[in-house]
């Protein structure tokens, strides 16, 4: 037993196993973040364990990280477990003999399949004492159980879970099986990493100039203390090389081969072609005249139709290959293989980076564009050019790289120039800009947009600082314009549903309404219950998907919530809603916001109906408390 049952030691006295880090500490700090609601013990918490590992393991530090964020891959990687509830149980009981109906029972009452495998996996009796399973042969097995394809892939998937469980010591099979299901959610968010990852490093180094040894977290603390400068300066290379790049095993290796060349990382890390980097965003404007103010009065704006597509990434390989990235950064190549015959031809070309939309288009009219709706009902992947029935046109409207040149630090004036000389042809098309600053042309320019299916305008600054290109950022060169703001409506925001109560009447046996609520670095502050916008169709689908096995026993800490509301079921957070409202109020029962318009109160929208599920957003991109404060200043200043 490396630690107590419940207790962790202190992690820098840790009896180090020749084969690794063990993973038991990763799950007891895990269990440790469960219970820590301050961001700041979060970071280091999650920090202790990291530099824990980098003294004697860095080569674990990957795995380790990638395992408290739940993933074992990069998201264009398309690595997927493929490992379902029922698998997991069908694994639980084979290895500790608990029947059907315990397991159903202890999910009732915890509501969490990682609790279970827990319980029962402590009541185990062994006849042997497992050798500790250390960070490295856990995530290698989960990318075992990920690759495992073809014949009888389940029951071999089956037997890779039950090995896991049967090696497993408190807390570890909670771990093993929530990572499965996909489900940590204590708050390892990547923000929290990247601090937490800053700081174990630099203390690193601190120690090592040092040439002192660490024994103890108190130590540990004076470090970071004085270190605090060069802690966030390596946070800021880090949050822009992954923004750049979003590879963190690129960044991590770098870090750890490199100690003192850390000025170096965004050399090594930055954009380059088959690595999607995190799309810039734009903020939101209620009118022309705003928006005017904002990119500059006598300045050059260019204002373009915002289509109503999806957002996609197109790199072009120096072998030719053309690969496509979703916002999400996931690979959605082999969905389009149209957009990809579009950019195989384009002479002068040998390497690009180019953003784009990608729009439904009428199929006997290409000039016609249609809304969001039709193209999301395209099969997701490995679409064949002749079977084709959505028709769609791809739209370019940034150049980020060619030819071996980052040109994110050009301004916009420039990239723009470059990519009508490179790109503008036949199969692929610049979106209808006008440049102008005046409010009446922009107004009438607005209007057209619409009138062709558009939703609104992309206004983004040409020239000066705020033209570059920000990787990740809600920027202020680029500010949007939609039908919604202009006709006094607030904007959709993109919620998750985290609690809801029982419906009534035609209702019945329904969940309804749902609690919303709006992201907060890492945690879910309640917006607004929704009860309308809904088909029948729509509650029963959503009732059976959140009553199948996504369902929590009790809060979760990180979800801020009045006590006066008490849902009748908590929900995990796991899917984003697109809702539309009338109005945001000050609200002394939600919490969105709270502390920014006012100190005792939250944000709470008016009037909320459900529009759609957003399945392009993760919940960490759902509208964050500070969008909804944006919103609300805008709304104030309106009126
Ligand atoms: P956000 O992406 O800002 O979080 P969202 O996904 O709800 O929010 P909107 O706020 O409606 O999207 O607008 C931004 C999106 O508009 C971009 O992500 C892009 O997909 C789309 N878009 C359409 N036309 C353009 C254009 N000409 N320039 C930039 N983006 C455009």
């Amino acid at each position: 037993q490396v630690f107590g049952e419940n207790n962790m030691e202190d992690i820098f006295q840790l009896p180090m196993e020749s084969n690794g880090f063990p993973f038991q500490a990763v799950a007891l700090t895990l269990d440790t973040l469960q219970a820590t609601s301050s961001r700041l013990s979060s970071i280091e918490i999650l920090s202790d364990l990291f530099l824990a590992i980098l003294l004697k393991y860095p080569q674990d530090l990957l795995a380790a990280v990638y395992l408290c964020t739940n993933r074992i891959a990069a998201p264009w990687e398309a690595v997927e477990l493929g490992v379902g509830g029922s698998l997991i149980s069908k694994a639980i009981m084979e290895v500790t003999s608990a029947s059907k109906e315990t397991l159903r029972s202890l999910y009732k009452q915890y509501g969490d399949l990682g609790d279970v495998a827990q319980i029962c996996c402590s009541k185990l009796q062994r006849l042997f004492t497992p050798s500790s399973l250390t960070t490295q042969q856990v995530y290698q097995s989960l990318k075992k159980i990920a690759q495992t394809s073809g014949a009888k892939s389940v029951s071999r998937k089956k037997d890779l879970v039950k090995s896991l469980l049967i090696a497993s010591r408190s807390p570890e099979a909670r771990y093993i099986v929530r990572i499965l299901s996909q489900h940590i959610r204590v708050g390892a968010v990547e923000k929290t990493v990247i601090a937490a990852l800053g700081r174990a490093f630099v203390i690193l180094d601190a120690v090592r100039c040092n040439k002192e040894e660490v024994t103890c977290r108190a130590q540990v603390l004076k470090y970071s203390m004085e270190t605090k400068t060069e802690t966030k300066s390596l946070v800021e290379r880090m949050n822009r090389a992954l923004s750049e790049c979003s590879d963190w095993e690129r960044i991590i290796t770098f870090l750890v081969n490199n100690a003192h060349s850390w000025n170096q990382l965004n050399e090594y890390c930055k954009l380059q072609p088959g690595i999607p980097l995190k799309p810039q965003l734009g903020k939101i404007t209620k009118s022309v005249d705003e928006m005017i103010q904002d990119l500059g009065v006598d300045s050059d704006i260019s204002c373009e139709w915002k289509y109503d597509g999806q957002r996609c990434q197109v790199h072009i390989l120096e072998n030719g290959t053309v690969q496509l990235f979703s916002r999400h950064l996931e690979d959605m190549t082999s969905k389009y293989p149209d957009v990809v015959s579009s950019f195989t031809a384009i002479s002068r070309v040998s390497n690009a980076i180019l953003d784009a939309e990608i729009v439904a288009v009428h199929p006997s009219n290409s000039q016609m564009y249609l809304p969001f709706q039709y193209l999301s009902t395209r099969a997701r992947k490995d679409v064949q050019l002749d079977q084709i029935t959505i028709q769609v046109r791809v739209i370019v409207f940034d150049l980020m790289f060619l030819n071996g040149v980052c040109l994110i630090e050009q301004p916009f004036r420039q990239r723009r120039s470059i990519l009508e000389q490179y790109f503008k042809s036949d199969s692929v098309t610049l979106p209808e800009t006008l440049i102008s600053s005046s409010a009446n042309e922009v107004e009438a320019w607005f209007n057209k947009a619409i009138s062709n299916g558009c939703e609104g305008l992309m206004c983004k600054a040409l020239d000066g600082p705020n033209s570059v290109y920000y990787p990740s950022k809600r920027s202020e060169g680029w500010s949007k314009i939609k039908k919604d703001y202009v006709e006094g409506m607030s904007d959709t925001m993109d919620l998750v549903p985290i609690a809801a109560w029982w419906g009534n009447g035609r209702k019945a046996g329904w969940l309804s309404p749902f609690l919303l609520a709006c992201y907060h670095d890492g945690e879910f502050q309640s917006v607004c219950r929704v009860m309308s916008g809904f088909s029948d169709e729509e509650y029963k689908r959503l009732t059976e998907f959140y009553l199948r096995d996504k369902t929590l026993p009790t809060k979760p800490l990180y979800y801020q919530v009045d006590e006066s509301l008490r849902p009748a079921l908590w929900l995990q957070a796991c899917q984003v809603w697109e809702i539309r409202g009338a109005e945001l109020t000050l609200s002394p029962i939600h919490h969105a916001a709270i502390g920014l318009a006012d100190s005792q109160r939250g944000i709470s929208l008016r009037f909320p109906r459900f529009v759609r599920i957003r399945e392009d957003k993760s919940i960490e991109e759902s509208t964050d408390s500070q969008y909804i404060f944006e919103l609300y200043k805008q709304q104030v200043k309106n009126t």
